[in-house]
């Protein structure tokens, strides 16, 4: 969680009418290490400059000319959301009683009384920020919490779409088994057979992937970089795929460029073309080319998977890499939607980079890439 730093990250917006008391406080809050300082003497400025430079706080005048300190309020109250806090801190000369009173109900949530102290300012101004941090803490958390709970819910759905149908198969082939199987030719004891076996793969191979999604997200995985000649890797990856996929498409791979060597890990890479090349099968459902392109760079190497299938429709675009996610047009086919966020964790640990390009009913290609990084990656 990037949590919000007092010093470096608050934004302080200073609003005076008299120059020197800006410059002044500019260098004490300059010096004290607060870097994201903005301030100005006319309070007619104050609502724009607010809008634009989002503070963290406002250190606000009550006694200036056009727009006093109470009008100045009024209308960042009207923009400030209820339930956000950002903090006003009055500075003004001495006050009485009944205005003080006013300020608070009106907004304010602490004085600084001028001439100002040094080290009171400070605190004062250290402690609201405080309190804003742990308000934008909070508020991450939240964001966080809700983030955490779609993906929960997304994890039922999938695990009770995904999951049900292996078991019913298994369940409705033993009980046929148990009840038929003795009257039954052994092709057809033999055929349910195999169907409990499939289920019982695919169930294995969910389980397998949430495992693996488990680690990465635990920073947990396994990271064997060594040399490796993408060339006949990526041939014989291709290959194998063709005859273990069993399907009508063409795969084809090309090489372009000189030194196919990288430094990563083999394990890594076959997970991460295995995903998108079979994606590219899966979502070409009517066949067609599947290319594997390696492109050699000179800083570095470009791996492209390319299909001709039912593309991603545009608002799927920005989602494609959270857990369990799967586009509309991709509903009817097979799959728990957590291929891509393995593939991105897994690039992430070789400072790879994953793009891709889609069209509806035209096909998609992804493109990864590697920097060449002469072993400086290490295990
Ligand atoms: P899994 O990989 O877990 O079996 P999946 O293939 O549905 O399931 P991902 O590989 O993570 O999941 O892909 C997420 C979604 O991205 C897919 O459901 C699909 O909507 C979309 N997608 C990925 N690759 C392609 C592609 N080549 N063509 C069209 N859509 C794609
Ligand atoms: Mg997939």
């Amino acid at each position: 969680m990037k949590t919000f730093d007092v010093a470096t990250d608050a934004r302080i917006l200073m609003i005076d009418d008299e120059p020197a008391n800006i410059l002044f406080l500019e260098q004490v809050l300059n010096r004290a290490g607060y870097e994201n300082v903005l301030s100005t003497s006319d309070p007619r400025e104050a609502l724009g400059l607010y809008q634009s430079f989002s503070p963290d706080i406002v250190l606000l005048d009550l006694l200036m000319p056009y727009l006093n300190g109470f009008a100045v309020m009024k209308q960042l109250r009207e923009i400030i959301a209820p339930d956000d806090y950002r903090p006003i801190l009055i500075l003004t000369a001495d006050i009485s009683r009944e205005k003080k009173e006013q300020a608070l109900a009106e907004g304010a949530m602490d004085f600084l009384t001028k001439p100002l102290e040094i080290p009171e300012v400070l605190l004062r101004l250290r402690n609201l920020l405080k309190t804003r941090q742990l308000y934008l803490n909070a508020q991450q958390a939240l964001v966080e919490e809700r983030e955490l709970n779609q993906l929960k819910n997304r994890f039922i759905s999938m695990v009770s779409h995904e999951f049900r149908t292996p078991l019913s198969i298994i369940l409705s082939s033993t009980e046929l088994l148990e009840h038929y199987g003795k009257q039954w030719p052994p092709e057809k004891q033999n055929k349910h057979l195999q169907r409990i076996k499939t289920s019982v793969i695919h169930l294995n191979q969910l389980i397998g992937d949430v495992l693996i999604l488990g680690r990465t997200e635990a920073g947990r995985i396994a990271f064997h970089p060594r040399w490796l000649d993408l060339e006949p890797f990526c041939r014989e990856l291709m290959e194998e795929l063709q005859l273990t996929l069993n399907t009508q498409h063409t795969l084809v791979t090309t090489i372009e460029g000189e030194n196919s060597m990288l430094w990563i890990d083999p394990n890594a890479l076959r997970s991460i073309l295995y995903n998108l090349a079979s994606n590219a099968i899966k979502f070409s459902p009517e066949g067609g080319p599947v290319t594997l392109c390696v492109q050699c760079q000179s800083e570095q190497i470009r791996l492209i998977v390319q299909d001709q299938g039912i593309g991603i429709p545009p608002e799927a675009c920005s989602r494609l890499y959270e857990a369990f996610y799967r586009a509309e047009n991709a509903a009817l086919l097979p799959g728990t939607g957590l291929g891509l966020v393995i593939v991105q964790r897994l690039l992430k640990a070789h400072r790879g980079a994953i793009e891709f390009q889609s069209e509806l009913h035209r096909g998609t290609a992804f493109t990864v890439t590697f920097p060449r990084i002469d072993g400086a990656i290490d295990e």
